[in-house]
């Protein structure tokens, strides 16, 4: 039963064909340039990589090559022998609280939703709307980024505004990453050998994008990531948590429009805010050779996250586990190693550098009462898990 992910972007989009049989990637790649001259396939399959330079009209043109390309290359005979296609889609709202077969109902309560996030729901419709035109007898489900987080509760989301807001305009907090999360908190079960839905769990996302969960009995009941993906971590290119008052600070101190401040925290803040770097790797090398901001940059990102890890705990009562991931959290020993070095003495963490040095996978003592993993996100993965169990 092959299923295909897609990830559909503004002129791009990714994709990823498993085989649910084994749970085997067939293939992966890149459809870039959608719209423009310089088209670029990129498929990936074994160990063989093939690229093709194109003019790719549009996605619809682009989900054609890609189905010439996999019959070249003997991955399938067509389109019409995939089960089905898994989206990724951003905002599902109050409405989506879980993956769903995609009709025209569920189309346009897309497209209602587009408002919350006007630079992806629609893009991400770009991808359905192909399939739905060129291959009508697909199955095709939305998975989306909110939805693990709509098991918070009121006192979580509700945001301390005039209440109309909520009520009306449904501000209030959705949450994001909400596959990585809950991909994570299943295999974090696993590894702790418990039902999923008695783990109770801090899920820590630090990306270009950065997020921390609580997750008690296997449900998301506080998440850092608000109305929008601005709030709460410190990001690559974005605030995070700070006085809202700043936004009428400067705004009247620097004469600057909504979408000018808009800019600033989304893309001018953060990590590249402080230091002038958004790679992590950058940050840690500068570090290393003595840059100051680049030192103050990494502290403020870890102890941002030392903060929620404190608040979560409290939040969520026993812990079994904090799950790092994301390309930071699974690859960065330094950042994880600030961030818990110190937790054993507020809360039952024995956190062992040697281990988080060698980048093992348990980076806790056999002892301690909170383990800590790290563990390789797969949203691909969870969103063709997802579309398999609904179509299955
Ligand atoms: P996205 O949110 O775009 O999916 P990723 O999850 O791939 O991003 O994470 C990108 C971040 O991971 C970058 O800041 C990058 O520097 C960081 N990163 C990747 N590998 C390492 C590493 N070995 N050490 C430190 N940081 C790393």
């Amino acid at each position: 039963m092959k299923i295909l992910v897609l990830n559909s972007g503004s002129s791009s989009i990714k994709f990823k064909l498993f085989d649910m049989k084994d749970e085997s990637v067939l293939c992966s790649g890149l459809i870039e340039q959608i719209g423009e001259n310089d088209g670029h396939l990129e498929l990936e399959f074994g160990q063989k990589t093939v690229k093709k330079e194109v003019v790719i009209k549009d996605h619809a043109h682009g989900l054609k090559l890609l189905q010439e390309l996999l019959i070249e290359h003997n991955v399938v005979k067509n389109f019409d022998e995939l089960a089905g296609v898994g989206h990724r889609v951003v905002h599902g709202g109050e409405y989506f609280s879980s993956a769903i077969l995609i009709d025209n109902k569920v189309i346009k309560k897309i497209e209602e939703l587009s408002p919350l996030a006007p630079l992806h729901n629609p893009v991400n419709l770009l991808g359905i709307k192909a399939i739905d035109r060129e291959y009508p007898s697909l199955k095709q489900v939305a998975v989306f980024d909110t939805a693990f987080h709509q098991s918070l509760p009121p006192k979580a989301y509700v945001y301390a505004l005039p209440y109309e807001y909520y009520k009306n305009d449904h501000v209030r907090r959705y949450g994001f990453h909400g596959t990585s999360h809950h991909y994570v908190a299943k295999e974090a079960a696993k590894k702790l050998k418990k039902d999923e839905n008695k783990t109770n769990l801090i899920t820590i996302h630090l990306g270009n994008g950065a997020s921390i969960t609580a997750i008690k009995d296997g449900k998301s009941i506080d998440t850092s990531m608000g109305l929008t993906p601005l709030e709460g971590l410190v990001m690559g290119t974005r605030c995070g948590d700070m006085d809202p008052a700043i936004v009428f600070y400067l705004s009247k101190r620097f004469k600057l429009s909504i979408d000018e401040l808009d800019k600033i925290l989304n893309k001018k803040s953060g990590l590249k805010g402080i230091c002038g770097y958004n790679d992590m790797r950058e940050i840690e090398q500068s570090a290393k050779n003595g840059d100051e901001l680049a030192r103050l940059a990494l502290e403020i990102f870890c102890y941002r996250v030392k903060k929620y890890i404190g608040a979560y705990c409290v939040a969520i009562g026993k812990v079994d586990a904090i799950v790092f991931t994301g390309g930071i959290g699974e690859n960065s020993s330094i950042v994880r190693e600030k961030i818990c070095c110190g937790l054993e003495d507020s809360i039952f963490v024995k956190f062992d550098k040697e281990k988080n040095r060698q980048d093992k996978d348990i980076i806790s003592k056999d002892d301690s009462k909170i383990k800590i993993f790290v563990i390789k996100t797969n949203e691909e993965f969870e969103i063709a898990r997802q579309t398999y169990n609904i179509i299955g």
